[in-house]
């Protein structure tokens, strides 16, 4: 069972009083896709994970506290700019892959990669294809730049993920021999880069999820 709320937070950068979701609680227990991406309720309150500012466009995880560390000038950027001004763009999409900017201006790595990833997802939610390939092609090379440094081998699990759903096989098994199966000491992981393999191999680039893997 879960709780959705609301509520109306003051946007530290321009003063603008914004309405934003919380996902309060959830006790279910959930799959998850291959990327950890969570299913079922879970799914509807990680999109509230971020929030975002229609009037100057800062996006956070939360608008009250400032993620830029004193440096306003990073919302000012080219790029940011004209994504904030995507009439197009569908908000949840635009939020995340903002955040994904700033995470990475900051030299925040691994929450700049989970925000793109986060944009992938939205933009997979309502079929725009071009934004879905462009936000996760964002977080490999978020990924990339990591260098692993963080919980390694299930780092590489969601990097291979999501070469493999843009269709780009070869990327993914590479990524794994350059690892190397036999580094993964997590057995776990290392069944589901096997899976991961079998997929490339078919040249599968659907969602499958953790459920399918057999350990
Ligand atoms: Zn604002």
């Amino acid at each position: 069972m879960s709780f959705f709320g609301g509520s109306h937070v003051k946007c530290m950068m321009c003063g603008t009083e914004v309405e934003v979701k919380h996902g309060l609680s959830s006790v279910d227990v959930m799959d998850t896709d291959l990327d950890l991406r969570p299913r079922g309720v879970a799914r509807l309150s990680e999109k509230n994970s971020a929030q975002f500012c229609p009037n100057c466009g800062y996006a956070s995880f939360d608008l009250e506290k400032d993620v830029t560390f004193g440096r306003r000038e990073l919302l000012e950027k080219e790029e940011y700019q004209e994504i904030f001004h995507n009439e197009l763009l569908k908000e949840d999409i635009k939020k995340f892959f903002l955040l994904g900017i700033l995470m990475d201006d900051v030299g925040e790595i691994q929450r700049s990669a989970s925000s793109y990833l986060r944009a992938s997802w939205c933009a997979e939610d309502i079929g725009d294809e071009e934004w879905m390939i462009k936000s996760r092609k964002r977080a490999i090379l978020e990924f990339e730049k990591s260098d692993f440094t963080w919980k390694k081998s299930q780092v590489l699990a969601i990097l291979v993920d999501c070469y493999r759903r843009i269709g780009e096989f070869d990327n993914a098994i590479k990524a794994i021999n350059k690892f190397g199966l036999e580094n993964v000491s997590d057995i776990v992981v290392r069944r589901v880069l096997e899976f991961q393999m079998k997929l490339c191999q078919e040249k599968d680039k659907a969602v499958h999820t953790a459920s399918q893997v057999q350990v």
